[in-house]
Parts: C-alpha cells; sequence; structure tokens
C-alpha cells in the first residue's frame, strides 16, 4: 500500500497510468481526494512491486510513503458507538464478546472511512 501527496505540476499527469504502463503493474485505488492544486492517493500495488512503482512515481514530482501500519483507535477516546463498524467496507472492525469495538487491523485496506464517520476523531491513519 502506498501514500502519494502530489503539488499542482504532478496533478495535471496522468501519473496512475504512467506508473502502470512503465512498471507493467496493476494499481489498485483505494482512496482519492485530488483538486486542482493538490491531491493525495492510497494504492495498493501487487507483492514485490511497490519499490519500482514508487521509484517511477516518485521521478514525476510525487511524495511516496510506504503505509504498512493500519488504522489507529485511541482507547481513550472511543465511546464505542459502533459507527464505524457500519461504514468499513471490508469489515475489519467490530465488536468483541464484551460489546467493545476492536479493529482487525490486518483486514484494514487504508479507506479512512471509520476516520470521516467517527463522532469522538478517536481514529486515525498513520
Ligand atoms: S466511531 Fe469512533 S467512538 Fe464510535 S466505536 Fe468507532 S472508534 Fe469508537
Ligand atoms: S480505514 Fe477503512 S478499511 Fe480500515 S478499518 Fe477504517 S473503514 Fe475499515
Amino acid at each position: 500500500m502506498l501514500q502519494l501527496k502530489f503539488d499542482p505540476k504532478a496533478v495535471k499527469k496522468p501519473i496512475i497510468s504512467l506508473a502502470t504502463i512503465e512498471t507493467s503493474t496493476l494499481l489498485n485505488i483505494i482512496r482519492a481526494s485530488v483538486g486542482p492544486r493538490e491531491g493525495e492517493l492510497v494504492v495498493e500495488v501487487e507483492d514485490g512491486k511497490a519499490e519500482r512503482v514508487a521509484d517511477i512515481l516518485r521521478s514525476y514530482g510525487v511524495d511516496v510513503h510506504s503505509m504498512e501500519e493500519a488504522v489507529e483507535k485511541d482507547e481513550e477516546r472511543c465511546v464505542h458507538c459502533g459507527l464505524c463498524i457500519s461504514i468499513c467496507p471490508v469489515e475489519a472492525i467490530g465488536f468483541s464478546k464484551e460489546r467493545k469495538v476492536v479493529i482487525d487491523t490486518s483486514r484494514c485496506i487504508h479507506c479512512g472511512s471509520c476516520v470521516t464517520v467517527c463522532p469522538t476523531k478517536a481514529l486515525k491513519l498513520p
């Protein structure tokens, strides 16, 4: 999983298509926020290709970071309302036997949906 941040120059280039063609790698866009002046994407890359894809993207002026860590929960802020459970597209969040909200970080795809809906700002992506 790679996080890509880019400036107005890179926004004008078809960076995902270029990286796909130049590395013969399919990129799966997990999260996207792109405007005329800046952009941020999270893309899933097939095993063993992330470094090559990152190098190509950096050559187009993209700021690239590897995202190995999943969403994090601040236990002191969480009120276990369950709102994040319903929004998670991969069922990475659920209730424990004790009715506490728990996250299976191995399933998290970094979409950011739970971070957006949490009323107490208990969740964050690294
Ligand atoms: S939405 Fe926030 S407060 Fe509610 S259960 Fe999820 S992490 Fe906790
Ligand atoms: S970031 Fe997305 S995939 Fe990960 S736990 Fe939150 S809603 Fe689920």
